[in-house]
């Protein structure tokens, strides 16, 4: 029986870099994955990506077809269409990319380091033995043939469907399922326009509470005239159907008229706190499976690449000391938890705020200044929450006799400091993890009594 150093479950973003990663260590990496190699890299996505995380990991920018169009920033519409902010720095220039390209951009950096492909294998569950994750069974699509593969370390970068961590054993610690609240329901097309945007070079989004309840519609701008246009709607309680509102909503605007459907297609995007641990004996998760997506926009494609990345360097270190307990991957948490997860867990205290956040205090709160271009700027680079409720707000919001959510607003500012505190002392021993995951449950339950029940 073949037996690697790792196994990479996915060559998705996250599962290329980590391939990669380890491969040009010098380790015997066999990277799975269910899709056939030429389609690798296809993935339902709004196809935004910021150029700052490949700076991140020390990638170089792709030269070909992969960036089909540079994105100079992000306008940002009230439900009432009245404001419009413009969000424009180096951290929101960016690219669309031609998914597919993309893909097998990374997926020949991983082959090129000597990463194996196993392409057309579906893999079903993890092997445990002695408390460790030691090999995976998986399905041959080709053949029908099951194998058993085993490995020293198992990646779990299967994206949303997590396939080996839905099925790790509860003594592991590793969180198996994901509450629906937590999770975006989004469909989107790739549509030809009779004509070129206007504003080609900005991607749009639009907030609106009605049409996409705790989520929001975005229209991106790829090469020539075709867009990606979408939306995603959280799946709390009774939720829409994100094909139907994009229908009955988004393509009924003008400039959809005469535009021609290229593809189509709905999938899942977490949008929450990454994983508490990412790590177990001889196991790591990355990616949408560890619910690295950015909770507010849900962009996703730099944090799985950062955590492949990440992850890749911590196994080799692990493989070089002969011990791949969770203790010694312990590191991939600490360093993500630095890097990106610290803002991401205090983004997901304000998502609670949006969720149930009305139309009326969106358009009146982006009208009079309760948060500017800038503040937007800030909490999206991880910075504080700053709410400046002047005079004339504060009128507005009286007479809409909404000041509970003047009062909202400075919670959610002073819970997102708390927690982002917090998320600074992530445990570097994981002798110290239960306590602080004890604290972390009672900051967020705390912030969901206060923001959304
Ligand atoms: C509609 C939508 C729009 C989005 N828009 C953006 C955006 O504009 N910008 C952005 O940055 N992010 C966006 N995201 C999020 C982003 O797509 C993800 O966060 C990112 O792709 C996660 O990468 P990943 O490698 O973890 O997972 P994935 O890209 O999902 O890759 C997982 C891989 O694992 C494979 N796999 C699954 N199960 C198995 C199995 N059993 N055996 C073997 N292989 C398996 C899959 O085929 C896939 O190739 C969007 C998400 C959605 C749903």
């Amino acid at each position: 029986m073949e037996k690697y150093d790792v196994i990479v479950v996915g060559a998705g973003t996250a599962g290329c870099l980590a391939a990669k990663t380890t491969a040009e260590a010098g380790l015997k990496v066999c990277l799975m994955e269910r899709k056939k190699s030429k389609e690798i890299g296809e993935k339902i996505c709004g196809d935004a990506f910021g150029e700052h995380h490949l700076r991140t990991i020390g990638l170089e920018k792709p030269q070909g077809n992969e960036l089909e169009r540079r994105i100079e920033g992000i306008k940002i519409y009230s439900p009432d269409l009245e404001t419009v902010f413009t969000v424009r720095s180096e951290d929101y220039v960016g690219y669309m990319l031609n998914r597919r390209l993309f893909g097998q951009w990374l997926l020949k950096k991983a082959l090129d380091e000597g990463a194996v492909l196993l392409d057309s294998a579906q893999c079903q569950e993890p092997i445990i033995e002695k408390g460790f994750v030691t090999g995976v069974l998986a399905k041959n699509l080709k053949t029908g043939e099951n194998v058993r593969l085993m490995a020293k370390v198992i990646v779990d970068a299967s994206g949303f469907l997590a396939v080996v961590r839905r099925k790790l054993p509860k003594e592991m610690g590793i969180e198996n399922k994901v509450a629906n609240g937590d999770v975006e329901a989004c469909y989107r097309e790739i549509r030809q326009l009779k004509r070129e945007a206007e504003n080609a070079e900005y991607c749009e989004i639009y907030l609106n509470q009605k049409v996409t309840p705790g989520g929001y519609t975005w229209i991106f701008p790829k090469g020539g005239a075709k867009v990606n246009a979408g939306l995603g709607v959280s799946m709390r309680g009774k939720f829409p159907n994100p094909k139907n509102q994009l229908y009955e909503h988004v393509l009924t605007k003008p400039i959809f008229d005469g535009s021609l459907l290229l593809s189509g297609g709905a999938w899942y995007d977490p949008t929450r706190k990454p994983l508490d641990t990412m790590v177990g004996n001889g196991v790591a998760i990355l990616g949408d499976a560890a619910f690295l997506a950015n909770p507010i926009h849900g962009g996703g494609i730099g944090p799985s690449m950062l955590s492949g990345y990440l992850s890749g360097k911590t196994i080799v270190e692990a493989l070089e000391r002969g011990d791949v307990s969770q203790g010694s991957l312990w590191p991939y948490n600490c360093k993500y938890m630095k890097l990106y997860g610290t803002k991401q867990a205090g983004l997901d205290v304000f998502r609670m705020l949006l969720l149930t956040c009305r139309d009326e205090d969106l358009n009146y709160g982006m009208k009079y200044g309760l948060m500017t271009e800038e503040d937007v700027l800030k909490a999206g680079a991880g910075g504080d929450l700053h709410i400046k409720v002047t005079d004339a707000a504060r009128r507005a919001f009286r007479g809409l006799r909404r000041i509970r959510f003047l009062n909202k607003l400075r919670l959610t500012a002073n819970m997102m400091k708390q927690v982002k505190a917090h998320y600074k002392n992530y445990p570097e021993d994981p002798g110290n993890f239960e306590r602080w995951r004890l604290k972390t449950d009672a900051l967020f339950k705390e912030a969901r009594s206060k923001l959304i029940e």
